[in-house]
C-alpha cells in the first residue's frame, strides 16, 4: 500500500516543482542560519539567489564527512538549539562519531518516511512489528520504532541482542515485520535452527533490512531461511537515518528515493560531475526540509546509481540500485579495486559455504596479500581433509576469475567467526596499521 499517496505518485513535473521551491527555501535558511556553510558558498562564489532552477544545484559547494567533523558536536546545526529535541549520532564505521539533531518537525518528517518505508514494504495497521535494530545513538532502532507507531502498527523494541530471548518472543507475540540489519537476520537464523525453531511456524511475513551492504544472493538466503520478504531499506545518519529510501514490495528491485524530502545525485567520484541515471558513481543527497541538520550536496560515499523507470507500485519517485560499495570501503589490492560485497557475491554462489566470512588484509614486503576466511556448513567440515581442500580451491579459483586476484582461502569450523548484533565487520585491513 502506499502510505502517502498524494506525494508517493506525483507526476515527475510537479515533483520537481516542489523540489525547486523547497530546495530555494532551504539554501536560504542554511546561509542565513550557518556560518560555515556561507563561508563554503561564499568561496564557491554562489549566492542563495543563483539557485533558479534544479540544474543550479551544480554550483552548489559539496559537504563531506571531514565539514562535519570540523564541526563538532553542533556547529553545522540551522535553529537555535532550544528548538533541538533529539540527537543521534552515527555508529562511527568510519572514524569518529558525526553528531546529528532533530527538531519537533523533524521528528514528525521522519516518523512519515518511516511509515512510508514500512508500507512500502509491505507492512500495515495491525502488523507486530519486532524491531531488532540497535536502539541509541544510532538512528535505526528510534528511527523504524516512530515510523511502526505512525503506521499504526504494534511495535517490540526489543533492541540488538540477546537472540533467543528474541525467538522466543517472535514465537509469543506473533511478530509478523522483522527489522534489523541483513547480517543479524542471518545470525537470528542461524539460533533458530539451534533452538530447533522452524521459521514456518512463526508469523513473519517481511524483513526490512538495511544499515549495511548485502547482496541479492544474501536476500535469497534469508528468505529461504526465515521464511518471509526481505525488503533493501535505505538511510545514513547524516541524512536522517533510515527512511531516505526503500524497496517496494512489488519488485523488490531498486530502493525508492523519497525525493520530496531529498534531492539525490549521482556524481563521478573522481571528476564530481553530475551523471545521468543508469550510470554509476557516488551518491549525494541534499536534504529539502530538514530544519536542524540540513546538508547540502552531502557526499555518502556510497555506490549506486538511479532508475529512471517508471515502477508498477506506482510510485513515481525514482530508484536507486541497491548500494554495490562505498568509495572508501574499496580495497586495492594490487592495483585491483576490490568491494568486499564482490567476494561475498563469489561465496554466497558456492554450494556448501555459509554466509559468514571476514577479509583479512596484510603486506608482505611489498606485496598485498589478501586472506578469506568463510565458514563452511557443519556437514562438510566433518568430511575428508580432502574435500575440504577442493572447496578451498574451488573459492580461491572463482574469486581469481571474477576479480582477477590471488587470494587465500581459510576454511573454518561453523560459528567460528564473530556474529554481529549490528552492522558486521568484514574487512581487517591490517596495511593501514
Ligand atoms: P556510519 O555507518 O557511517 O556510522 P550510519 O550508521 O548512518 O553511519 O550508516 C550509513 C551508511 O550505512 C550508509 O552511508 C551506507 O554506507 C550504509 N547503508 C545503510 N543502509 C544500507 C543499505 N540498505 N545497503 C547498503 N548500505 C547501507
Ligand atoms: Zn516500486
Amino acid at each position: 500500500m502506499i502510505w502517502n499517496e498524494e506525494f508517493e505518485t506525483l507526476p515527475r513535473e510537479a515533483l520537481q516543482a516542489l523540489q525547486l521551491k523547497r530546495l530555494q527555501h532551504q539554501i536560504e535558511r542554511v546561509h542565513a542560519a550557518v556560518p560555515y556553510y556561507r563561508n563554503k558558498m561564499a568561496e564557491a562564489g554562489v549566492k542563495p539567489s543563483d539557485i533558479k532552477s534544479l540544474k543550479d544545484l551544480r554550483k552548489l559547494p559539496f559537504t563531506t564527512k571531514e565539514d562535519l567533523r570540523l564541526n563538532y558536536p553542533f556547529g553545522l546545526f540551522a535553529v537555535p538549539f532550544e528548538r533541538v529535541v533529539r540527537i543521534h549520532a552515527s555508529s562511527g564505521t568510519t572514524g569518529k562519531p558525526t553528531v546529528v539533531g532533530y527538531t519537533k518537525r523533524d521528528i514528525d518528517s521522519w516518523a512519515e518516511l518511516m511509515a512510508r518505508t514500512l508500507s512500502c514494504g509491505g507492512a500495515h495497521q495491525g502488523d507486530v512489528v519486532h524491531n531488532a535494530y540497535g536502539y541509541g545513538l544510532f538512528t535505526g532502532g528510534l528511527g523504524a520504532h516512530y515510523g511502526a507507531e505512525r503506521l499504526g502498527a504494534a511495535v517490540i523494541p526489543i533492541s540488538g541482542g540477546n537472540s533467543k530471548r528474541q525467538i522466543m518472543i517472535m514465537q509469543d507475540f506473533g511478530s509478523t515485520v522483522l527489522m534489523c540489519t541483513p547480517s543479524y537476520a542471518l545470525n537470528l537464523a542461524d539460533v533458530m535452527k539451534e533452538m530447533d525453531v522452524d521459521p514456518s511456524s512463526l508469523k513473519l511475513r517481511v524483513g526490512l533490512f538495511g544499515a549495511e551492504p548485502w547482496s541479492e544472493n544474501m536476500r535469497e538466503e534469508i528468505q529461504k531461511r526465515l521464511n518471509l520478504k526481505a525488503i533493501d531499506i535505505f538511510g545514513l545518519s547524516e541524512v536522517m537515518g533510515p527512511g531516505v529510501a526503500s524497496e517496494c514490495v512489488e519488485e523488490q528491485h531498486g530502493l525508492h528515493i523519497f525525493e520530496d524530502y531529498f534531492l539525490p545525485e549521482i556524481v563521478d567520484p573522481k571528476t564530481m560531475e553530475p551523471l545521468p541515471p543508469g550510470e554509476h558513481g557516488e551518491l549525494v543527497f541534499t536534504t529539502l526540509t530538514k530544519e536542524a541538520f540540513p546538508v547540502i550536496r552531502y557526499r555518502t560515499k556510497d555506490i549506486s546509481r538511479l532508475i529512471a523507470e517508471p515502477c508498477s507500485c506506482g510510485r513515481t519517485f525514482y530508484r536507486m540500485e541497491r548500494i554495490t560499495g562505498r568509495t572508501d570501503d574499496m580495497l586495492i589490492i594490487r592495483g585491483v579495486n576490490v568491494f568486499p560485497s564482490q567476494i561475498e557475491h563469489v561465496l554466497m554462489s558456492i554450494e556448501g559455504v555459509e554466509p559468514h566470512y571476514l577479509i583479512i588484509v596484510d603486506r608482505e614486503g611489498s606485496l598485498d596479500v589478501i586472506e578469506v576466511q568463510v565458514e563452511v556448513s557443519e556437514n562438510i567440515f566433518s568430511d575428508e581433509v580432502k574435500v575440504l581442500e577442493k572447496l578451498g580451491k574451488k573459492i580461491e579459483r572463482e574469486i581469481k576469475d571474477l576479480l582477477g586476484i590471488s587470494c587465500k582461502v581459510k576454511l573454518v569450523e561453523p560459528k567460528t567467526i564473530q556474529r554481529s548484533e549490528g552492522k558486521a565487520k568484514r574487512v581487517i585491513d591490517n596495511r593501514k596499521l
